[in-house]
């Protein structure tokens, strides 16, 4: 996706739009019960717009947010049973099947994206997966569909790249000179043109490495240190190499 944050109106359409697709509950807590008003994203909330702005400057701007579908990405390295994957069209998925609930993918995850469902009995991990489902039918994701001035834009990633520089090319004043994503921790599948700073807009300033291999040295600090018993280790790690099998199974099938 590319999101244009100078064409957006903050309508919030896509929030909407998101939770429908998704059958999502909404978040109505912020607003008595009257709207769907979620502060963050949420175990509610695949998709958010927020509003940045400066009261001394006059300066605002709005920000989607929601899942980067990083090149290269943390969650997936960070889920030692493989319940996070890049699968066809670059979508990174989530199996609820096979998390267990450790929440290493939200520690990881260096966008603060997948959230944990605390108001759930068996609660697992929430985040946007690109409508694949939707894709699976020849539409778009939701959220790009029902933008009514075309902030949001859903396309190859080398096509929206293009279609990004021809608009800072196009139109220099209105832009910060950069497509935040092309780069950024690897680079990432989710785009983003903007008229402020992206660190005002909660996009961290990342370098171009991905963020994997930070996590597996932790991963490595933590599992030196730790003496599981030996039940729990063998179940763990067949699952794992069950789910691992699953995944590369289902990615050769696609390529
Ligand atoms: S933004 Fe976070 S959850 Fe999404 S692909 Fe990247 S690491 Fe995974
Ligand atoms: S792609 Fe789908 S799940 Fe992701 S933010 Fe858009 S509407 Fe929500
Ligand atoms: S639907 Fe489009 S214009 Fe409205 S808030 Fe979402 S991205 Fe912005």
């Amino acid at each position: 996706m590319l999101y244009d944050s100078t064409k957006c109106i903050g309508c919030k359409a896509c929030m909407g739009a998101c939770n429908a697709a998704n059958e999502l509950e909404l978040d109505t807590e912020a607003s008595g019960g009257l709207w769907h008003t979620p502060l963050d994203l949420n175990e509610h909330a695949k998709n958010i717009i927020k509003l940045y702005q400066d009261e001394s400057t006059g300066e605002h701007a709005y920000v989607k947010r929601q899942c980067m579908h990083c090149l290269d990405p943390a969650c997936a390295t960070a889920c030692m049973l493989g319940a996070y994957a890049k699968r066809e069209h670059g979508i990174v998925t989530y199996e609820p099947d096979y998390c267990i609930g450790c929440r290493y993918c939200e520690m990881a995850c260096p966008f603060g994206v997948p959230k944990f469902e605390w108001s759930k009995l068996a609660p697992k991990m929430v985040k946007c997966e690109l409508c694949k489902h939707r894709i699976a039918e020849g539409k778009g994701p939701a959220c790009c569909e029902v933008c009514p001035v075309g902030a949001v834009i859903f396309g190859q990633r080398e096509d929206l790249l293009a279609e990004a520089h021809k608009r800072l090319e196009d139109d220099p004043e209105r832009y910060v000179p950069k497509v935040y994503g092309e780069h950024e921790a690897g680079g990432t599948q989710v785009l983003y043109l903007a008229g402020v700073e992206f660190e005002k807009l909660g996009l961290p300033a990342y370098g171009d490495e991905p963020v994997p291999g930070t996590v597996r040295t932790v991963q490595h600090a933590i599992y030196q240190g730790f003496v599981a018993p030996v039940a729990l280790y063998v179940g763990l790690a067949a699952a794992m190499l069950r789910n691992r099998f699953a995944n590369e199974a289902d990615r050769e099938e696609h390529q």
